[in-house]
């Protein structure tokens, strides 16, 4: 074996320890595009085809006679819904958790909603799952600056509990204008919620996971939100391999526009 290729396998072994302890994972068989199974109805259009991908996200908020809806960039979106209060999630608010990270990103990873040190710091993904965020990505060689994170909700739930779906309904349209600004390429669901939210389902994780789900012409992965990997870190090999898939099709996406 090679010097190079020596290093190349202490570099994975070590990066591996680092995210998952002793869980020994095998390494993934190269994705090709026909190995992608893509979720689709029948009017979106095909995986990694160009399209306008801003008119289902306006046509979701187009009705709503509000100023942020007429916003141009994510600073002036913050500034027009940071102080809302349409639902009583407001009430607990110490920050409004927007969203950071590259305004210009291809990947936009999505979450449930704030915790508690997010609430406290005004930032998504600082807590205990935000750390193991962010070793996620860097396993798949994306810092935090290289992507944008948000969540579904822009207020903490009292004591973390699951949003209720009144609250999702209320606030995802704010969601819808981030990602109408944003125009990413892929998304990364982060947890049930997050899925269910955004692709209407009642599937289940194990329904969801694995596979690529083309929504609104944006290719979607679905995995485990990292605070339930906290708790149960048998699914942290599952989500290795959900995380590889989004890279893999990131890379051939950007091999194909070159
Ligand atoms: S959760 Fe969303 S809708 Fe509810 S108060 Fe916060 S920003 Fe407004």
């Amino acid at each position: 074996m090679s010097e190079g290729l020596k290093k190349e396998a202490v570099q994975f072994a070590e990066q591996q320890y680092r995210l998952y302890g002793d869980i020994i994972l095998p390494q993934q068989k190269q994705v090709k595009k026909r190995d992608i199974v893509v979720l689709k109805d029948n009017s979106s259009p095909t995986l990694f085809e160009a399209v306008p991908k801003d008119s289902w996200f306006r046509r979701q908020i187009q009705e709503i006679e509000e100023e942020w809806v007429e916003a141009k960039s994510l600073d002036a979106l913050e500034q027009g819904i940071c102080n809302c209060r349409k639902c009583l999630l407001w009430e607990g608010r110490d920050k409004f958790v927007f969203g950071t990270g590259n305004p210009h990103a291809d990947v936009v990873v999505i979450g449930e909603a704030p915790g508690a040190d997010e609430n406290k710091q005004g930032k998504p993904f600082v807590g205990d799952a935000g750390k193991l965020l962010t070793k996620i990505l860097a396993a798949i060689n994306f810092s935090r600056d290289d992507v944008y994170i948000c969540n579904i909700l822009k207020s903490r739930p009292p004591g973390n509990r699951r949003p209720e779906h009144s609250e999702v309904e209320t606030c995802i349209p704010y969601l819808y204008k981030q990602l109408d600004l944003l125009k990413p390429q892929f998304i990364l669901a982060l947890g049930l919620t997050a899925a269910k939210a955004l692709l209407g389902t009642t599937k289940a994780m194990k329904d969801l996971r694995g596979s690529v789900h083309d929504w609104h012409g944006i290719s979607m992965i679905v995995t485990y939100h990292p605070a339930a990997l906290l708790r149960n870190p048998y699914w942290k090999r599952s989500t290795w391999e959900d995380v590889r898939l989004l890279r893999k099709l990131y890379d051939s996406w950007n091999a194909e526009k070159s």
